[in-house]
């Protein structure tokens, strides 16, 4: 074994402010359509979580150090992305007084919310997704995954010092070369900012009843696309795999191969509800028969915790001895 058989994971709790969202990717069961007059209005959203059912969550979640604010998107410009972008804030708010660190994935952010956003969130995130034609034809409908906007967003992260979770969509019709296209970009922006904490290799799976394990040959290829993010992004740079989409008994392939980091891992997967998480116990036990030890972590990694505004930084440090502590 070549790497430290340390691997991490975020206990994380998962809050969906609204699944209305004006996109409409080829690949997406996660999304609800607004309802007619919804995104003119700027009254609340039919789905809007509110405080009460947020508390709720959290409640039933002690162990959870992530709040992960997962979030459809409002149009820039719309009436209501105001009302939208006041309950990202006011989750994120109540994360922080419940003892807890948000962690908000919401799409595209103007320099303004992303700014206001990065004083309440330790981390924020944003998927690259890919580049080329099959990620151009399942984003036809969906005008804030295009590529420029996406780069505009992990550069102006950079810019504004935000540790910052990108990741790629892998599978959906992309060649390799330019799955390490994409990783070339990710690895040009950290070498001018160094704020991308970790990289997030995403197998596309088909949800509902069509949910399917990931065939060998695609754990195969997307063994070498991890070889090769290693190789391309610098050193510091966590690789992600979410456990849910990968073969149990191959996991330990994945670590050798480059993976070090398992994600924010709640009771369930809110984009892909029909792959079950692994319960950490079980996935630490299986780990420790071959030799890798599983440390959760909080959602900044240990290395950007410097970065963060004081009252968050002396928040996170706190909570990171915890862990440290308990593990
Ligand atoms: S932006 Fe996200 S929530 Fe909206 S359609 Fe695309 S994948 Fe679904």
């Amino acid at each position: 074994m070549s790497r430290s058989p340390l691997i991490t994971w975020s206990p994380s709790v998962t809050l969906v402010p609204t699944r209305v969202c004006f996109n409409a990717c080829g690949y997406c069961s996660f999304r609800r359509s607004p309802a007619p007059g919804e995104l003119a209005g700027d009254g609340p959203l039919s789905d809007g979580l509110d405080a009460g059912a947020a508390r709720v969550r959290l409640k039933a979640s002690p162990a959870a150090r992530e709040v992960l604010l997962l979030s459809g998107e409002l149009p820039p410009g719309s009436r209501g992305r105001g009302n939208w972008f006041a309950r990202l804030r006011s989750l994120s708010a109540l994360a922080l007084a419940a003892g807890r660190l948000p962690h908000t994935n919401a799409g595209p952010l103007s320099l303004r919310e992303m700014s206001a956003l990065g004083r309440l969130n330790p981390s924020l995130g944003l998927m690259l997704e890919g580049l080329g034609p099959a990620y151009d034809a399942l984003h036809r409908q969906a005008p804030s995954k295009r590529l420029a906007v996406r780069l505009g967003q992990l550069e102006q992260a950079g810019r504004l010092g935000i540790p910052f979770t990108t990741g790629l969509l892998l599978g959906v019709g992309e060649s390799a070369a330019q799955r390490r296209d994409a990783l070339e970009l990710i690895a040009l922006l950290q070498r001018r900012w160094g704020h991308i904490q970790e990289v997030i290799l995403q197998p596309w799976r088909p949800d509902g009843t069509t949910a399917a394990p990931l065939p060998p040959e695609a754990v195969n290829a997307l063994l070498s696309t991890i070889a090769e993010a290693r190789r391309i992004l610098p050193p510091e740079v966590h690789l992600q795999l979410p456990p849910n989409l990968w073969p149990a008994d191959r996991l330990v392939e994945a670590l050798e191969a480059g993976i070090d980091d398992l994600g924010g891992i709640d009771t369930g997967d809110v984009i892909n509800p029909a792959y079950p998480q692994p319960p950490p116990p079980a996935l630490a036990e299986r780990l420790a028969l071959r030799g890798w030890r599983l440390r959760p972590r909080l959602c900044v990694h240990d290395r950007w915790i410097p970065w963060l505004p004081a009252p968050l930084r002396r928040r996170a440090e706190a909570m990171a001895q915890q862990l440290a502590a308990a593990g």
